[in-house]
């Protein structure tokens, strides 16, 4: 059996040829900083999510809910994937999000809605059991971040143990229903055209469970903002008029993480 360190060692070399295997792949490589985050994230997902990931016996499940009808008609699947663990005549559904951990929790209604499609897939279209299904958040709070970065074990050690990754999330089958009739919406608008931006106020309203508005969290990384009128008026409002200031928001591209995730996620469809 591997010792701790045996396996974070190989950590290291699987994360090393999955960076140069994707570096390979795009044309494109992260930068040092961008990598070391990276790989820190791995190892302190690792070691706190031991126990769950030493258990699963089912990985990257796909679960399909296909030829579901939109109220305008138009006929849509949809797709997750999940990982299982059976044990001992029990059965968890873990479905993993890169989203904070407080995040999450002010906003669990809308996990709890998509997690129950898939438990719905699961149990009942697949007539597999499911005893628990729940949530687990892979984004290192930010106190753990810092320990990580500048590899403090004592810090480290101490913000894993208060760490809560994993929230359950209760099985509601009378919602699926309405679920699959909101997917449906959303596909009903994006084959319609529909794309009109939320409003100013949206854009400066704070997001539940976190510090910053949608504007900061979502709109930074959209690249529609350059043609957006809601983010206009936003950039506008904040810059109070002043032209230098208003330019700043528009020639913010984020920090070097945020642009390398942009390039890879476009390069990974
Ligand atoms: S900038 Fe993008 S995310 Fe923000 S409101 Fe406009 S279209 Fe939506």
């Amino acid at each position: 059996m591997d010792t701790h360190d045996g396996i974070e060692q190989r950590l290291n070399e699987f994360f090393e040829e999955n960076m140069a295997a994707l570096a390979l792949e795009s044309g494109h490589s992260l930068s040092p900083e961008v990598k070391e985050t990276a790989r820190q994230q791995v190892l302190m997902y690792w070691r706190k999510l031991r126990d769950i990931a030493e258990r699963v016996t089912d990985t990257e499940v796909r679960l399909s809910l296909p030829q579901q009808q939109s109220p305008g008609g138009r006929t849509f699947a949809i797709e997750g994937i999940v990982d299982i663990v059976r044990e001992d005549e029990r059965v968890v559904m873990y479905d993993i999000k890169t989203h904070d951990t407080a995040a999450i929790e002010a906003n669990i209604e809308d996990y709890e809605r998509q997690l129950n499609v898939y438990a719905h897939i699961w149990q009942n279209l697949r007539g597999q059991r499911l005893d628990e299904t729940a949530v687990i958040c892979t984004q290192l709070p930010e106190a753990l971040r810092q320990a990580a970065t500048v590899r403090d074990e004592r810090r480290i050690e101490r913000e894993l143990a208060r760490w809560e990754p994993v929230i359950p999330i209760p099985f509601e089958p009378e919602h699926v229903t309405e679920t699959v009739r909101e997917f449906g919406e959303v596909v009903d608008q994006i084959e319609g055209g529909c794309f009109t931006p939320p409003d100013l106020i949206t854009l400066q309203v704070r997001l539940p469970g976190t510090t910053r508005t949608f504007a900061s969290e979502i709109c930074r990384r959209c690249d529609a903002r350059f043609s957006c009128a809601s983010y206009r008026a936003y950039a506008h409002a904040a810059s109070q008029g002043a032209e230098v200031r208003f330019r700043e928001y528009f020639d913010d591209f984020g920090d070097d993480t945020e642009q390398s995730e942009r390039v890879a996620a476009g390069l990974g469809e």
